[in-house]
């Protein structure tokens, strides 16, 4: 394998903040084990261990919960393992998602000398991000998220900002978007809101139904494609995704693959699941520390007809899909947001991605060609 890329949780699903719509949480009720605590030593050495033996090319990535409550040492002792093993020309890299909330300058340091990537959690504004991201003594928390976002910058640490689309950043997408690129968070990933498993959608107080996702998109892409035009350097991952398939490239985002892809999210007790959004019992495909598993397998039962029966059922699709205009840049979207087996696999937001694509392809095949001839900048 060329490249492997991670999800580690090394705390499970334990976190210091109690955001309304962590759907981590709720995916963590529904299986019959919980609150898996801390990753031992044993269980990273195994998970180094297969890693290099599986790819030239190996990424971990951290995520929770929030990833930084096993401590600073969990990390330089994982890092210092990945060194001492590592074959020499052989590549590795890190990422992280973090709230932001707890990181001292020791971290900075850390994830500066090892290139740590950093996603950080920051839902807006301040009143957009405090509505939902409470800690656990129902205090928001953009304080410090964003005194964090800071300290990414002094310390030159690349990170993006993830911004969850709900009720409430919908609202104010617009002061949003223009708040970021004030502070210079030039790289911004939005990332549409999950509804809890098995529960009616569009119910909760943070619930984002398909006519605000219209919006929100059109609004964001008025903004993301002004901003391109004048030559300023902000990064939207989906829109720069439909960018690259015009251009006859793939994208990077397994919603837009037309097939779920292998996500290897490894939960604190080595068991593996292929999605972050189904880390369930239904679909966990065995325990790494098992003799008998590696990643090598992992991956040809995602590309495979091994009975994995996740990768097979997320080929269907909707029969509309076959059809339609869009297909070659939406392919369907995310399993997580589509309808079940019995309602046809209808992705809920369809109708919202027709009309976005309708309302934005004459400005992304522009942008398309024009970056074809100043592959510099425009
Ligand atoms: S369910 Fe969604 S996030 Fe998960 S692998 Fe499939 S497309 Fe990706
Ligand atoms: S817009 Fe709708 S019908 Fe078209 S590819 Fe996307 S989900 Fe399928």
């Amino acid at each position: 394998m060329k490249k492997l890329q991670l999800l580690i949780k090394p705390v499970s699903s334990a976190c210091n903040l109690k955001c309304a719509y962590c759907f981590y949480r709720d995916e963590e009720q529904h299986r019959m084990d919980r609150g898996r605590g801390r990753m031992d030593t044993e269980t990273v050495k195994v998970i180094v261990d297969k890693a290099l033996a599986a790819a030239q090319t190996c990424v971990f990535g951290f995520q929770g919960g929030e990833p930084t409550l096993a401590g600073l040492p969990f990390f330089e002792e994982f890092a210092a393992y990945v060194e001492q093993k590592k074959r020499p020309r052989q590549q590795v890299s890190y990422t992280i998602q973090t709230n932001g909330t707890e990181l001292s300058d020791e971290w900075m340091d850390f994830f500066r000398e090892k290139g740590f990537l950093v996603g950080l959690s920051l839902d807006g504004v301040r009143r957009s991000h405090d509505e939902n991201r409470k800690d656990q003594d129902g205090a928001g928390s953009f304080s410090r998220a964003f005194a964090c976002a800071e300290k990414l910058q002094e310390y030159r640490i690349p990170f993006h900002v993830l911004c969850v689309l709900n009720r409430q950043t919908a609202e104010r997408i617009e002061a949003i978007y223009r708040f970021f690129c004030r502070k210079g968070f030039y790289a911004q990933q939005y990332i549409p809101c999950l509804d809890p498993l098995g529960e009616q959608r569009g119910k909760q107080s943070y619930s984002l139904t398909p006519a605000v996702f219209e919006s929100v998109m059109k609004k964001l892409f008025d903004l993301w494609y002004a901003d391109q035009m004048s030559g300023v350097p902000v990064y939207i991952r989906q829109f720069e995704n439909y960018v690259e398939m015009l251009a006859g490239g793939q994208p990077e985002a397994c919603s837009m693959y037309g097939k779920c892809s292998m996500q290897n999210v490894i939960e604190s007790d080595g068991t593996v699941y292929p999605c972050d959004f189904y880390a369930l019992d239904a679909w966990a495909m065995g325990n790494i520390k098992d003799p008998a598993l590696d990643f090598v397998k992992l991956w040809q039962w995602s590309v495979s007809e091994h009975p994995a029966p996740f990768f097979r059922e997320s080929a269907k699709r909707d029969a509309r899909c076959s059809g339609c205009r869009w297909y070659p840049l939406c392919r369907g979207g995310c399993r997580r947001d589509c309808e079940t087996e019995k309602e046809g696999f209808r992705n809920v937001y369809c109708e919202a991605y027709q009309n976005f694509f309708a309302h934005s392809i004459g400005r992304l095949e522009r942008l398309t060609a024009l970056r074809r001839h100043f592959p510099y900048g425009i």
